[in-house]
């Protein structure tokens, strides 16, 4: 009765990233004994549209693009995810993330689904006036989909709050008015939240914090490393910096530098800007990424890509707390030796959940036409962070597990118990 129609998936099974999500969902549903209704339907994504049109390029030519929006779940509410603009996106990565966005939801118990989009271009070669009309186009097409109680995209890899400010444009000259909702990561003069550019690395500092405590590290004492010295990664050194913990190393794409005394992160931040890397700072030595990944620490915070900590060097890491600012940072094989390793590890999808949380409170904003203020907007993030680490801890130590298990159970339960409330449809 409720055998799947069809394989949902294209790539080889063993490497898709898809496969391996519905594996994990169907492993925490047997544990927690989910309904075989349930499980069924949360192993495949709602909606999928997968659309080619035509953009008119600077040079008279015109090129057809290929873009993808898949909506995983929306059993919680209207679908959220980000739109990335990257030449190797597959609908199968799409659908990766749009699953990992409904679980990200959630574990911070926001009343949201997953979604996520995608177009196949490489925004570093169009000029303003392509990404402009491959947004607009891209933004037409997928309007079958998205809107403020449907589906509300937001930035990812390759897109910014610009972006986001054509697509709300799009959509509002078609609707006739302006509808603020429909997007998040909006520019602060269109509807943009205070405090969401931080907000990934605030949640990640909060966790940090949080984890600490559990353990008995004060943030004070801590020293800290973190991978990647982006958006995610920076925030989360300077405002570590602030709760006064020692940042000893940081690194970006180039490589990393270590100062055992601690680093000024303001000056490295500096340094970046003017020279593009960390690398070269003058109060550090350089050291390689894998170098950095293997340092004496309190708290390791990987904030750069994923599968960043594997098979290969994951019983060499020496840090006692791991805080997953990036995506997907640990491979499979790598979380089990970390766990037996004893490494209390935060997992992506509580870690870096801040960015939703305010994403999700820039829409509340939009829809109320009722701004808040930077203090309003951190303060509500505390508290959710707070509730989400203590609920997915609780759930670890209910399941004799770990905490990225416990998110997985938390969130999975949460999903599932809407879904048999809600019932099926007719
Ligand atoms: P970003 O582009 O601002 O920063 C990424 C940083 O990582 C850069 O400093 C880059 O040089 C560095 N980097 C890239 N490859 C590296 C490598 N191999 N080794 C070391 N450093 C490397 O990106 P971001 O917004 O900070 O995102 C970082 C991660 O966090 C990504 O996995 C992203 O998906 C995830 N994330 C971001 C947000 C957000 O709100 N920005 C939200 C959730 C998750």
């Amino acid at each position: 009765m409720f055998e799947r129609q069809h394989a949902s998936v294209s790539q080889s099974e063993v490497t898709n990233p898809f496969v391996m999500v519905q594996q994990q969902i169907d492993a925490i549903c047997e544990r927690i004994k989910v309904s075989e209704t349930c499980r069924l339907r949360l192993r495949e994504c709602e909606r999928e549209l997968t659309v080619h049109f035509p953009v008119k390029m600077d040079d008279g030519t015109v090129k057809v693009f290929t873009g993808y929006r898949v909506q995983h779940n929306d059993s919680r509410g209207p679908a959220k995810g980000g739109i990335r603009y990257h030449p190797d996106v597959t609908l199968d990565d799409t659908r990766t993330l749009a699953a990992l966005m409904t679980l990200k939801a959630a574990v911070v118990n926001i009343p949201y689904g997953g979604a996520k989009g995608a177009v196949a271009c490489d925004p570093k070669t169009l000029s303003q006036d392509e990404l402009e009309k491959l947004t607009r186009r891209y933004a037409s097409e997928i309007s079958l989909l998205i809107g403020p109680e449907k589906d509300i995209p937001a930035p990812h890899v390759g897109t910014n709050p610009q972006v986001m400010a054509w697509i709300m444009d799009t959509y509002s000259m078609n609707k006739g008015y302006s509808v603020l909702g429909v997007v998040t990561g909006k520019p602060m003069e269109l509807g943009g939240s205070r405090g969401r550019f931080e907000a990934t690395g605030r949640g990640c500092m909060i966790c940090a914090q949080l984890a600490g405590k559990h353990l008995g590290i004060s943030l004070k004492e801590a020293t800290v490393v973190v991978q990647g010295f982006g958006n995610v990664g920076a925030t989360a050194a300077k405002l570590l910096a602030k709760e006064g913990s020692r940042i000893i190393a940081v690194s970006d794409s180039r490589g990393g530098i270590y100062n055992p005394d601690g680093l000024a992160v303001e000056s490295v931040l500096r340094h970046k800007r003017e020279t593009g890397s960390v690398v070269d700072f003058k109060d550090a030595e350089n050291i390689t990424n894998a170098e950095l990944l293997g340092l004496k620490c309190d708290i390791l915070i990987p904030a750069a890509i994923e599968n960043q900590i594997h098979e290969g060097n994951a019983a060499s890491v020496k840090a006692k707390i791991i805080v997953e600012g990036a995506n997907g940072p640990t491979t499979t094989e790598a979380a089990k030796i970390l766990r037996d390793n004893g490494v209390f590890v935060v997992p992506d999808i509580l870690a870096n959940a801040g960015g939703v949380v305010v994403s999700y409170f820039e829409w509340v904003q939009g829809l109320q036409s009722f701004f808040w203020t930077e203090d309003e907007v951190n303060h509500q993030l505390q508290a959710v962070m707070d509730n989400a680490f203590r609920e997915v801890l609780e759930m670890s130590q209910r399941g004799k597990t770990d905490m990225r298990d416990g998110a997985y159970m938390l969130a999975i339960k949460r999903i599932a118990d809407t879904m048999e409330a809600r019932g099926i449809f007719p």
